[in-house]
């Protein structure tokens, strides 16, 4: 038999905001356990939540972003359980009425695109953390660390569109790159600030009927979330095969070993006994809010992509690796304002400036590098004042102390030697130093002559102009040839 995979994600994405969802507590991330807490967000009684306005800013930004409708009035309601992390015994969450419903994402799929649904995007708090595993926890004990207690989050529940777990990994790469563009959320997975749940059935071709479901959770990074979707599909295959049933259950993917286990089944059913947070009044969603905030909302990386492809007849997959982030498909086009020659601008951002951001791990804002001193470095190049090898050996110092390109070459003497009597002379040694090249050469072995080019460029220091260096070899090969 045939199967069809039918996957829907559920994403926590941390909102990026300075202080907590109800309190004015910090949200950075990193402080000492239990440092930034106060009477709210530990859930103490007799203290009354207040809604923080940017949290709802950029939950209707992501609304807007994804398509969605807004509710009128969106309620906060509590959803009760019972956990360690959790101090007021409740999360406080959206359930009927959520701020945003009914939109879409459009992921590309061999080349089409594809619309994935939203149920939904609400408002929630996080809860704190368990600590089991740190080293300096003893055997057997459990700390909790509340600094994460009320940290603000948008749930984004998206509907079972996605057919693989490709699929599944596109989706999330693209809210990912929508909340990056939004600038509200790190996203950073390895820190928690994006988390993504799944479930997943699967169901004979052809049958419209959804197949009994499995979650999987703790999925912490984009590999882990397809790896494990493509464990779990499997294992319900095989299932199947075997004429057994699927169990409707919760997973937990073990990244260790490569496997879902069974979370406890106590933690299975809940039954949180929702009901409407009586502290909290509705959101009321201020039209004209709403349409100054559409206003705000970038151009995405869909659709730069895609503009870059026609306006600047970039490789669609050079376009994409560009408009992987906001900051750099920004810095590519302020680059492209000055030095007009999109081509040699992409370029040189692929190689030479990712791989610098990628080596020390930065990203292009915190460098000094700025489009202007970029679009000089392509001048020389192009200008023949010095090689596309010195202009990349130079770009780590630009990066690093934003001096002008031209003062770094003057400085450390970096001009290109394109003087057709210096280098003719170079080049005349360079034959002279090596013989048996030559003969070999002579013998009609012509592809030496790459080996001759190096050898002139290392007597240059990468100096010398190619063409040039090009051009005298063939000159002086020709002559040798004809006077032996
Ligand atoms: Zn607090
Ligand atoms: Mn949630």
């Amino acid at each position: 038999m045939q199967y069809e995979e039918v996957i829907g994600l559920e994403v926590h994405a941390q909102l990026k905001t300075k202080t907590k969802i109800f309190c004015s507590c910090s949200t950075k991330f990193g402080a000492a356990p239990n440092s930034q807490v106060c009477p709210v967000c530990l859930g103490m009684p007799g203290v009354l939540p207040v809604l923080n306005r940017k949290v709802v800013e950029y939950a209707v930004k992501m609304g807007l972003a994804t398509h969605c409708s807004f509710a009128k009035h969106s309620y906060f309601a509590r959803k009760n359980y019972f956990y360690p992390d959790l101090p007021k015994g409740y999360q406080i969450s959206q359930f009927e009425e959520p701020l945003c419903t009914d939109g879409y994402v459009e992921i590309e799929i061999d080349g089409q695109p594809k619309k994935i649904g939203l149920v939904r995007i609400h408002l929630e708090e996080d809860a704190g953390k368990s600590i089991h595993e740190e080293d300096w926890v003893p055997e057997g004990e459990t700390f909790v660390d509340l600094n994460r207690c009320g940290t603000p989050l948008i749930e984004i529940v998206g509907k079972p569109d996605l057919r693989s777990p490709r699929e599944a990994y596109l989706f999330l790469a693209q809210l990912k790159g929508i909340l990056e563009y939004l600038h509200i959320s790190d996203c950073n997975m390895e820190e928690g600030s994006l988390r993504c749940d799944a479930n997943v059935s699967i169901r004979p071709v052809g049958s419209d009927e959804l197949g009994v479901k499995t979650e999987v959770k703790n999925m912490n990074s984009f590999h882990g979330l397809q790896r494990a979707l493509e464990f779990e599909v499997e294992r319900q295959k095989s299932l199947l095969e075997q004429g057994k049933t699927i169990t409707q259950q919760t997973l937990l993917w073990n990244a260790k070993e490569n496997k879902v286990v069974p979370m406890r089944s106590k933690e299975e059913s809940h039954d949180y006994r929702y009901f409407p947070e009586p502290d909290l009044v509705p959101i009321e969603l201020d039209y004209s809010w709403q349409h100054e905030l559409e206003q705000e909302i970038p151009e995405l990386a869909m659709q730069k992509k895609q503009r870059f492809v026609s306006e600047y007849a970039l490789h669609p997959k050079n376009s994409e690796v560009l408009v992987s982030s906001r900051e750099t498909a920004d810095f590519f086009e302020a680059t492209v304002k000055i030095h007009k020659d999109p081509k040699s601008v992409s370029n040189f951002m692929l190689g030479e400036v990712l791989r610098y951001l990628g080596d020390t791990k930065a990203s292009i804002d915190s460098t000094r590098l700025t489009p202007a001193l970029l679009a000089d470095l392509l001048d020389l190049v192009e200008r023949g004042a010095v090689s596309l090898n010195v202009a990349k050996s130079v770009l780590p110092e630009l990066a690093q102390n934003g001096t002008p390109p031209i003062d770094i070459v003057e400085q450390r003497g970096l001009s290109q030697v394109s003087d057709k009597s210096e280098l003719s002379g170079i080049v005349n040694d360079v034959l002279e130093a090596h013989p048996a090249e030559l003969q070999k050469y002579s013998e009609g072995r012509e592809q030496i002559a790459g080996f001759f080019v190096g050898q002139v460029m290392k007597a240059t220091k990468g100096k010398a102009n190619p063409k040039v260096v090009n051009e005298l070899l063939k000159e002086q090969l020709l002559k040798r040839k004809a006077g032996s």
